[in-house]
């Protein structure tokens, strides 16, 4: 039989060293990341099994076995899921497959401080977490639907082989040769205590293999099968760190059954930090489908808009067929009814929360508003209900306030809203456009995400009140009222009496400038600067026109 002998990536090398030398104290975690993959194996042969059945061989019960040996120090866990063929186990176990522990390890490596380490326990670095316990790992494995088995083997130095080896039936069984150190994990009372507090929530049973029999060791029903009252908010958080491959804690749990026309259960979190990937450019969602608690697809657009890709957890429906491909899943009746549920009720939780929890909703938004205000322009059947919660930063104060609560507060006479948008709230504040506007006491709202200028021009008005920028022409600030009668009239007065010299002045800076600017004006707007640059009322805001230049259109 051939062994070839093969380098770990590099930067599994650097993350395995992180790993072992670590001085991680929770050592348990190694086999919450091993079940979790066991399970995820089994979901994804039961899914290729409903086209092709002949890939079960009649073993359809899916299940995780763990078996020690407290003589030669053994720890073994087996799973008869979809298995890894040659090429699977080079890429999986030989490479940074996870994007979650490739993020680990840029954070890592942006700190030297060795108490982020601790991070390991909450990033989850998978399969590679074995040795943090085991001096040597072999992997033994044959996919399902294939008739050759391989054996990885490893001791976590830089190399590992790859050989041809026998087994029965399909599925992985992983092997943990443990160091004098952690014997304790081939102590039942051990592994009973880890899996109820790591894995309870996996739908298929652990199970321990003992001389005296079997013992299944976990709950062994899907979490979100289970009646509310019978879930404790440690578990809700549990299922919520596993099946999202977050290391943060949810900051809402929305767990519900519809009745009626169309029957689901929806488990769904809504996160506290932003997903690693929440500004990719596919805009991928994290809920996950199930149909009668067979796992199909995470992340379809069909499920979720976009502009809730934030959310994670687990959607089960009794109403589509277990054989719907993911294909189908588009222009599906069922799914956008599902969709559309979905979405009321997350933003339904939001409106509550903007009520009743001003302090979280407020942080919500601060992680997530840029990424919700997407659907101001993309998702019109919700619109109103979403601009309604929205929440901005404005010149009056350091806090959120609504596009309501601005409007009560807008000056007799003032007919739009006022908003100026760049990078940053500081200079933003300091801008010389602003000038005229805060000395009529006008509130304006500062903008500093992107999306806004893709939004504001679709979405045109709030409460019939037009929205519109300072640094744009004809922004008439005569008819408003100002706050202090007496210095506006003065200046007005100092105004009138340059009339002539200000005209000659005007030509000779319009001389001296060129084509270098459409137009030179004379403006309420300044206070204290001499001047400042706006844009025409009817062309693009400035921000518009410097972002369209960096995109060099
Ligand atoms: P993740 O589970 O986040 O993808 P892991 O490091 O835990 O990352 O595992 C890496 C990959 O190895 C998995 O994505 C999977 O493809 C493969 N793998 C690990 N364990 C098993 C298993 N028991 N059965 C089949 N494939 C597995
Ligand atoms: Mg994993």
């Amino acid at each position: 039989m051939t062994e070839e002998k093969m380098r770990f990536e590099a930067e599994v090398s650097r993350l395995l060293d992180i790993v072992v030398h670590s001085l991680y104290s929770n050592k348990d975690i190694f086999l919450r990341e091993l079940i979790s993959n066991a399970s995820d194996a089994c979901d994804k042969l039961r899914y290729e099994a409903i086209a092709k059945p002949e890939l079960l061989a009649g073993d359809a019960e899916f299940k995780v076995r763990l078996l020690t040996d407290n003589v030669r120090n053994v720890l073994t866990i087996a799973d008869n899921g979809i298995g890894m063929n040659k090429a699977d186990l080079i890429d999986n176990l030989g490479t940074i497959a996870n994007s979650g522990t490739a993020k680990f390890l840029d954070a890592v490596s942006k700190s030297d401080n060795a108490k982020d380490v601790d991070l390991i326990g909450q990033f989850g670095v998978g399969f590679y977490s074995a040795f943090m316990v085991a001096s040597q790992v072999d992997v033994l494995s044959k996919k399902a639907g294939e008739d050759q088995a391989w054996k990885w083997s490893s001791d976590g130095k830089g190399e590992y082989t790859v050989a041809e080896a026998e087994m029965e039936g399909h599925g992985t069984q992983i092997t943990l040769h443990l160091t004098d150190e952690f014997k304790e994990f081939t102590e039942e009372y051990r592994l009973r205590h880890i899996v109820k507090t790591y894995s309870d929530h996996i739908g298929i049973p652990v199970v321990l293999m003992k001389a005296d029999g079997d013992e299944t060791l976990n709950e062994a029903s899907a979490l979100w099968t289970r009646p509310k009252s019978e879930v404790t908010d440690e578990q809700y958080k549990e299922f919520y760190k596993h099946n999202s491959h977050a290391f943060d804690d949810p900051w809402k749990t929305i767990h519900y059954q519809a009745e009626g026309a169309i029957e689901y259960t929806g488990l769904l979190y809504l996160p506290t930090m932003r997903p690693f990937d929440l500004y990719d450019p596919q805009r991928k969602g994290h809920l996950k489908l199930y149909v009668r608690k067979v796992f199909i697809t995470e992340g379809a657009d069909e499920l979720l808009p976009p502009w809730l890709r934030f959310v994670s957890g687990v959607v089960d429906s009794q109403d589509l067929p277990l054989n719907v491909s993911r294909e189908m899943l588009q222009h599906n009746p069922v799914l956008t009814k599902i969709k559309n549920g979905l979405t009321k009720k997350v933003l339904s939780e939001l409106e509550t929360a903007a009520k009743k929890d001003g302090e979280g909703f407020d942080k919500f938004w601060e992680t997530f508003g840029s990424v919700v205000k997407e659907g101001l322009y993309e998702d019109q059947s919700n619109r109103d209900r979403i601009l309604k919660i929205a929440k901005f930063r404005s010149t009056k104060g350091d806090g959120w306030t609504t596009l309501a609560e601005y409007v009560e507060r807008m000056k007799e006479g003032q007919k739009a809203i006022y908003y100026i948008s760049g990078e940053d709230i500081d200079a933003l504040k300091r801008s010389p456009q602003l000038e005229g506007f805060a000395a009529k006491g006008i509130e304006v709202l500062l903008l500093t995400d992107p999306v806004d200028e893709f939004w504001m021009p679709s979405v045109g008005q709030f409460e019939e009140k037009d929205f519109k920028s300072v640094t744009r022409g004809g922004a008439d600030l005569n008819d408003v009222k100002s706050d202090d009668n007496e210095d506006s009239k003065d200046e007005k007065k100092d105004d009138t009496a340059s009339d002539a010299s200000l005209d000659a002045l005007i030509a000779s800076i319009k001389i001296a400038l060129g084509t270098g600017v459409k137009d030179v004006r004379e403006s309420d707007r300044l206070t204290s600067s001499a001047c400042c640059l706006i844009a025409d009322e009817m062309g693009m805001d400035l921000r518009m026109e410097r972002l369209m230049k960096q995109h060099n259109r």
